[in-house]
């Protein structure tokens, strides 16, 4: 008799179309152009980065535009070891939150140019921008080290 058929493996693909809206559209043309844009809040003055177009915790509008730097603080981070299928980046590499001068929420991005287990919270990166931009934040290769020193905990406790 036959051995159960206990696992197969298929070709499965999803496609979908995002409808980014007018605050996030504003902040990916930016993006293109090698720039990073937030909004603020007008009640909380949190800036939020990619923008809503409204504060969550508010529920108003956020229609002051500002510029975010490129640069930033790692606030929490994973060293991720365990290959998938699927996986571009050798193993292991980085993904971080990193909380971006003048922002008050965090992007998750890779760190490298730094070995895995030299990344640490508080520590100080930059962006690597393609040469070549779209509106996506893929334009972003990766964030590096800065070389400055770290950030010291206070400045970013609230953010963890
Ligand atoms: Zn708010």
């Amino acid at each position: 008799m036959a051995e159960p058929v206990t696992r197969i493996s298929t070709p499965m693909r999803l496609e979908y179309r995002f409808t980014p809206g007018r605050a996030a559209s504003r902040f990916l043309r930016h993006v293109e152009q090698g720039e990073l844009l937030g909004q603020r809040c007008p009640n909380c003055r949190k800036v939020y980065i990619p923008p809503r177009g409204a504060c969550a915790a508010c529920g108003v509008p956020t229609d002051e535009e500002v510029r975010v730097a490129d640069k930033g603080t790692v606030t929490t981070f994973c060293v991720v070891n365990v290959p998938f299928y699927g996986q571009k980046i050798e193993i292991p590499y980085v993904s971080a939150t990193i909380l971006l001068d003048g922002a008050d929420i965090g992007i998750f991005h890779l760190v490298q140019e730094v070995p895995a287990e030299d990344v640490h919270m508080g520590m100080r990166v930059e962006a690597v921008w393609h040469d070549e931009r779209r509106p996506t934040l893929e334009s972003i290769s990766h964030f590096k080290p800065t070389g400055e020193p770290d950030a010291p905990f206070e400045s970013y406790k609230d953010y963890v």
